[in-house]
């Protein structure tokens, strides 16, 4: 991996570099994407099966996992595995529990009563990708945050294996977490079955959760008929470090972020040239004892790098300039530090808080913003499960009160029909008093 100096004319045009990677051109998966998901929306099931039965080479009589599946699944995957799960599911549930919210009213003035209304979605579906691994941890990211919300129904769809059966750790974290339904669809098709729903499945009004190019721009092309989370892009991992960080540290969080894919980016800022050499010496000695060897080549050599900056303000900037997907900050006093952060999806604070302790542990999301998306955007959380309606509340004589002054401005923006609404009212008001 090269090594970079740096100084503070270079952000911009290192930040703007990076952005580049990321111009894919998916028209062709962007036509086939609209090909089958108009397909299925106007065929419904038997176009669901057709595409299983093409694009991952199995013939399904249904799309759910029955209840003997889930059985079987259980009985497949070791004890101690599901009691790791559902120790996972405990700790990123307690975390999300702190990120409910409560509905409010106010009543600052008499006969007036205002308020915001917060509900949970009633049904949402997360897509889990199975296509080359199995992600338990992505079923537990999202399913969780949307139980704790008190979503009604959630529904995993994933593709199916060539057994005709969906992967047993998907099946088990998904019950572990909470999931009513367990569909056998991935891919493009998976999300349009989420999106309009068949005879035998009913729509969902959410879809949530990764996947590869064709779920990704399934995602983007039915959001509107229903909600989406995000659109990710590749992962990445900044770390920003003083000449105290220990090289072998820094060196194996970059290579845990890089196996991720090809596309995946792994960064070191650091304002020490001897950290640098050391880490760059340290990659290629544990790269060697890695299994994902062509992803690590490729990732490391083509979408990371090592910048070396005149100093830690210039590194600070530099950081919040990338607004990485997950940071980590191995410096002296890092809770010191932390205001410093401006964007960063999640913050890693010193040399015990590694990535993967977020990835499957500790009870923050793993579903964060990638490619710069942190400078406006939130981890998945409960908040993105539930939604808000205004209450609003006026008694007669409050609206008395204020009822000339609408029907000036609804008279003013040309709507007498609003005017009209108010000075009814009004009128009945009136007569109430003259009475
Ligand atoms: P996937 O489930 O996303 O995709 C597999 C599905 O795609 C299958 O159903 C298959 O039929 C369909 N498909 C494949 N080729 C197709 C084609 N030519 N036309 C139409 N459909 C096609 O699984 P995957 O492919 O292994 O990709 C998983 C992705 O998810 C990876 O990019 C991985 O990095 C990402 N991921 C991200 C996170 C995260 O939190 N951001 C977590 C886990 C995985």
């Amino acid at each position: 991996m090269d090594i970079l100096s740096i100084k503070e004319t270079d952000i911009y045009q290192i930040v703007e570099g990076r952005k580049q990677r990321e111009s894919d051109d998916f028209q062709q998966v962007d036509q086939r994407v609209e090909e089958i998901v108009k397909r299925i929306r106007s065929e419904g099931e038997k176009a669901v099966l057709q595409y299983v039965k093409e694009l991952d080479g199995v013939e399904l009589n249904s799309l759910h996992v029955t209840k003997q599946e889930v059985e079987e699944a259980f009985n497949s995957v070791k004890e101690e595995l599901s009691e790791i799960l559902q120790e996972a599911k405990n700790n990123i549930e307690s975390y999300h529990q702190h990120q409910k919210e409560q509905s409010w009213y106010t009543n600052q003035q008499p006969g007036i009563w205002l308020g915001q209304q917060v509900t949970p979605i009633e049904r949402v579906g997360v897509y889990v990708p199975g296509g080359k691994a199995a992600y338990p941890s992505t079923v537990l990211m999202n399913v969780i945050p949307a139980k704790v919300a008190g979503v009604e129904e959630i529904i995993v769809t994933t593709p199916v294996g060539e057994d005709r059966k969906v992967n047993p750790l998907t099946i088990v974290a998904a019950t572990i977490a909470g999931a009513d339904q367990i569909l056998k669809v991935g891919g493009a098709h998976g999300i349009a079955t989420l999106a309009y729903g068949t005879e035998n499945f009913k729509a969902v009004n959410k879809i949530t959760g990764p996947g590869n190019a064709y779920v990704a721009r399934a995602k983007k092309y039915v959001f509107g008929d229903v909600g989406i989370d995000m659109i990710a892009g590749p992962s990445e991992v900044c770390i920003l470090a003083d000449e105290n960080a220990y090289s072998e540290y820094v060196a194996a969080d970059l290579l845990a972020q890089a196996e991720h894919d090809e596309l995946a980016s792994a960064i070191l800022v650091t304002d020490s040239h001897q950290l640098a050499t050391q880490v760059q010496k340290a990659l290629k000695e544990q790269m060697e004892g890695l299994n994902r060897q062509s992803i690590l080549q490729h990732s490391i050599l083509n979408q990371s790098a090592i910048y070396v900056v005149t100093n830690m303000d210039v590194g600070f900037q530099l950081v919040n300039e990338l607004a990485p997907e997950h940071l980590e900050l191995l410096v002296d006093q890092p809770f010191e530090q932390l205001s410093r952060i401006k964007n960063a999806g999640a913050i890693f604070l010193g040399e015990y808080s590694p990535e993967p302790l977020g990835d499957y542990w500790a009870g923050p999301n793993h579903t964060l913003p990638t490619s710069g998306t942190a400078k406006f955007s939130s981890p998945l959380g409960v908040y993105d499960f539930m939604k808000k309606s205004s209450v609003i509340y006026y008694d007669q004589k409050a609206l008395n009160s204020v009822g000339g002054k609408i029907q000036r401005f609804a008279n003013e923006e040309g709507l007498d029909g609003h005017a009209a609404s108010i000075r009814k009212r009004l009128k009945k008001m009136l007569d109430i008093f003259s009475n």
